[in-house]
C-alpha cells in the first residue's frame, strides 16, 4: 500500500517536473535558463499530488470562433439606419437618430436576454449632459445602455467589454448630416452585442458586462459616467476591454491585412500614488501596469484560441494624440484596453459623405470587413470566458531574493472555488510579453527560484483554475528581505 503510494507520487512528480520544463522549452529560453530550471527547489509534498493544469479549455476554444460575421453585419446595417446616431440628434423618432438607436440596442439586449432564461440584467443609464459643456450646445441626454452577465461566484468582480453607439462627420457639433459610423463604431458596438449572445450560453464565476455607450465622439462621456458609476457603487473592475473600430482591414497607407489587430494599454495609471511611482523607479516595473497586464493577457488568450489573428502590442494608452472609451476608465484607477484594427483608414472615419478629387470619404458599409469583425469579436470572447472562469488573481505578491542566486516570491490566493494552482511568470526585463512561467500547485504560496539572478528579469504571479483558466499576472506590489 504505502509502497503503490509512494509510487504514485514519484510519478505525479515527475509530471509536474517535465511539464515545467516542457512549458520552459517551448520558448527560447536563454541558454542559462536550462541549469537555473534544473536548480528549482523541489516541489512540496502536497504539490507532488497536484498536476500541471491543460494548456486550453476547449469551452474557451469553440466561444472564440462562435460570432457571427452575418449577425454582426446585419446588426451594423440597422445602425447604419438610423440615419445619424449623433449624440445630440433627435429623440423622438422611432427610426432616426440617436434615440431610436439606443432603444433598439436596449430591445436588442433584452432579446437575447429573453433566450438565455432572463439571464442578462439590462440597464439604461441617462446622465444630462448641460449645453456650454465641452462639445456639447444644447442639454443632452447621454445613454448608455448595458448588460449584466452576473458572476455565480465573485458577483462583484467585472470584466467588461464595451462599444460605442453614437457616430459623427466632419463638424464633430453636426448632429443631423447623415452619419453611419458603420467601422467607427457600429463595428465594435455590433461586436458587442454578439459577444452578449454568444457568452450568455455560459455562466462564469465573475460578472461579464457588455456596454454599448454614447457620448464618446462628443468627450468620451458615456466612458466617463459608467466608470463613475463602477467606482461608486464599488465594483471591483478587473478589467475593460474596449472596442472601437474593429472592421477596417484596408489602411489609408493601402495596406490590406485581416489577421492583425492592435491591443494599446497604459502604462500605469495616471492616478498611481507616490509611493508607488518610486518603487517602480527604483525596483523596476514602469512597463508594467495594470492595463499592460491585462493587454498582455488579451494577447495571450488570443494566440491560444484565435491562432489565425495577429495581436500587437502597443505601449501606448491610444493612438497618436487620439482618444477612446477605456480612458475613462483608465482615469477611474480601473485597467483598461483598446482593441482595434491595425490598418486604420482615415478617408472613412469622422468624414461627410462625399467624393473630392476622385477621392471617395464617408464611413460606409463598404469599409467593414464582416469575418475580421466576427474574428476580433472572437478575440474578445476568448478573453472574457477565460477570465471569466478563472480564480480571483492572487494578493500582496512579494518579491524577494536580492544578492543572491534566486529569486523569492510570495502572495496570498485569492478566494477560489476552483484553484488548481498559480503560475509564476517571467521574462528578461526588456520582453514585451511573459515567456516562462514555472508551475505551483494549489497549496503553495510561496517559491523560490534558485539559479536565477532576480535583478534581470521580471516576474508575476496568475492563479490558473483546474480546467487552465488564468487570472490577470499579479506583478509583485512590494519587495522583502531574506
Ligand atoms: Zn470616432
Amino acid at each position: 500500500m504505502s509502497k503503490k503510494f509512494g509510487y504514485l507520487t514519484a510519478l505525479l512528480g515527475l509530471s509536474l517536473l517535465a511539464s515545467a520544463q516542457a512549458d520552459l522549452g517551448a520558448d527560447e529560453a536563454p541558454a542559462a535558463f536550462g541549469a537555473a530550471t534544473a536548480l528549482t527547489s523541489a516541489p512540496t509534498t502536497a504539490a507532488r499530488r497536484t498536476v500541471a493544469p491543460p494548456a486550453f479549455d476547449p469551452r474557451v476554444m469553440e466561444l472564440a470562433a462562435a460570432p457571427s460575421a452575418e449577425r454582426i453585419e446585419a446588426d451594423i446595417r440597422t445602425l447604419i439606419g438610423f440615419g445619424t446616431r449623433h449624440t445630440m440628434s433627435q429623440t423622438d423618432s422611432d427610426t432616426q437618430g440617436i434615440g431610436a438607436a439606443v432603444r433598439w440596442m436596449k430591445t436588442e439586449f433584452e432579446k437575447i436576454s429573453a433566450e438565455c432564461g432572463g439571464c442578462l440584467e439590462v440597464y439604461e443609464q441617462r446622465t444630462l449632459v448641460k449645453a456650454g459643456s465641452e462639445r456639447i450646445d444644447r442639454d443632452t441626454e447621454v445613454v448608455n445602455v448595458y448588460a449584466v452577465l452576473r458572476g455565480t461566484v465573485r458577483p462583484n468582480d467585472y470584466v467588461i467589454m464595451s462599444g460605442d453607439i453614437d457616430s459623427r462627420v466632419t463638424d464633430v457639433m453636426n448632429s443631423t448630416s447623415v452619419s453611419p459610423g458603420a467601422n467607427d463604431n457600429a463595428s465594435g458596438l455590433a461586436g458587442t452585442i454578439e459577444a452578449a449572445r454568444v457568452l450568455s450560453r455560459y455562466k462564469f464565476a465573475n460578472s461579464i458586462v457588455l456596454a454599448g455607450l454614447s457620448g464618446e465622439e462628443q468627450n468620451l462621456y458615456g466612458g466617463e459616467f459608467l466608470a463613475a458609476k463602477a467606482k461608486a457603487e464599488g465594483w471591483n473592475v478587473i478589467g475593460v476591454l474596449n472596442n472601437d473600430m474593429i472592421g477596417n482591414i484596408e489602411g489609408v497607407n493601402g495596406i490590406i491585412n485581416n489577421r492583425s489587430f492592435r491591443i494599446f494599454s497604459e502604462p500605469y495609471f495616471q492616478g498611481a500614488d507616490e509611493k508607488t511611482l518610486q518603487q517602480r523607479r527604483f525596483y523596476g516595473g514602469e512597463v508594467d501596469g495594470p492595463s499592460r497586464q491585462l493587454a498582455r493577457y488579451v494577447h495571450r488568450t488570443t494566440q491560444t484560441y484565435l491562432p489565425q489573428l495577429d495581436p500587437m502590442m502597443v505601449y501606448r494608452l491610444d493612438r497618436f494624440g487620439r482618444g477612446g472609451h477605456h480612458t475613462p476608465f483608465n482615469n477611474a484607477g480601473f485597467p483598461a484596453v483598446r482593441l482595434m484594427e491595425t490598418n486604420e483608414n482615415y478617408n472613412r472615419q469622422h468624414q461627410d459623405i462625399r467624393t473630392e478629387n476622385g477621392v471617395q470619404y464617408g464611413d460606409v458599409i463598404e469599409g467593414v470587413n464582416f469575418d475580421y469583425a466576427a474574428r476580433l469579436t472572437g478575440a474578445n470572447v476568448a478573453a472574457l470566458a477565460s477570465l471569466g472562469w478563472a480564480p480571483a488573481a492572487p494578493t500582496d505578491v512579494a518579491l524577494g531574493g536580492g544578492v543572491q542566486p534566486a529569486a523569492k516570491l510570495r502572495w496570498k490566493p485569492g478566494t477560489n472555488r476552483n484553484l488548481l494552482g498559480h503560475k509564476i511568470y517571467y521574462r528578461l526585463t526588456t520582453e514585451p510579453q511573459w515567456t516562462h512561467s514555472v508551475w505551483v500547485p494549489a497549496g503553495t504560496n510561496e517559491y523560490t527560484m534558485t539559479g536565477l539572478v532576480v535583478d534581470n528579469y521580471y516576474f508575476g504571479v496568475a492563479a490558473v483554475s483546474r480546467d487552465g483558466n488564468e487570472s490577470l499576472v499579479q506583478f509583485p506590489g512590494s519587495v522583502f528581505r531574506n
